[in-house]
């Protein structure tokens, strides 16, 4: 690492999903420089870490504002999370619920692996903030995305490193109406059109059927959110500012 480590700057986990591309508009909304890190675990569908690419492009273009503040995009090789199990995102299984009350599609220590690998990035790039979008409001009831869990990690990084690193959750206690509410306070129509063409959700990887959401195939637990999300939002942006 060169130099101090800035508060001025962060580190998005950016999957290319509509969670943490939120997470990246809320950072350039704040910080000054904002890089953006992806992983490669073999997942089942690649289609995320296209996607990622895509908005990335599409969101310098569109967004002249932000656009000289989106910094350097890293992608890193988790493979050893496919080495270590199957899961329903990483092998073709189908979606289900275990005994122990978690569905197929937790892959564990994902989530841990992932923030500890951002912060050792953001330590070597000289970066104060690490920001994911882990939300423990309405998702699956994923233990590494609980408040508990990430505050327990940024001690343990910052004990490891002997850093004062922070790493923020702004969804971590709103639901998916909520987000997409965010999202068009941050930035408007622009970014919710955005987000419904260029992010990615679906478990099964479906980017044939276009709903008024985005692309999915509408039945599995996460375009399910998504829709009852999006149209929760859609409802009261009617309500708000009526159709002319
Ligand atoms: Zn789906």
């Amino acid at each position: 690492m060169d130099g101090e480590f800035s508060k001025d700057k962060a580190l998005v986990l950016f999957s290319g999903g509509q969670d943490s591309a939120v997470c990246l508009a809320w950072a350039l909304d704040r910080f000054d420089h904002v890089e953006t890190v992806g992983f490669d675990y073999r997942q089942r569908h690649r289609v995320e870490l296209i996607c990622r690419q895509t908005f990335l492009l599409r969101m310098g273009v569109r967004f002249a504002n932000w656009s000289p503040k989106l910094k350097a995009d890293h992608v890193l090789d988790l493979g050893i999370m496919s080495e270590i199990g199957s899961t329903a995102m990483t092998h073709d299984l189908d979606i289900k619920m275990e005994d122990n009350g978690l569905p197929n599609t937790f892959v564990p220590g994902r989530n841990l692996m992932f923030l500890t690998a951002a912060a050792a990035l953001a330590y070597r790039r000289g970066i104060a903030n690490v920001v994911g979008g882990m939300c423990e409001t309405d998702y699956s009831g994923y233990p590494d995305c609980r408040l508990d869990t990430i505050k327990a990690l940024e001690t343990a990084v910052n004990l490891g490193m002997a850093t004062d690193i922070e790493l923020l959750t702004p969804l971590m206690h709103i639901d998916k109406q909520a987000t997409w509410e965010m999202a068009q306070e941050l930035g408007g129509d622009r970014l919710v059109d955005l987000l419904i063409e260029e992010t990615h959700t679906c478990y099964v990887g479906d980017r044939e059927n276009r709903h008024a959401w985005g692309y999915g195939c509408g039945t599995c637990p996460a375009c399910e959110l998504r829709a009852a999300g999006y149209e929760g939002f859609a409802a009261m942006r009617e309500t708000v500012q009526p159709a002319l």
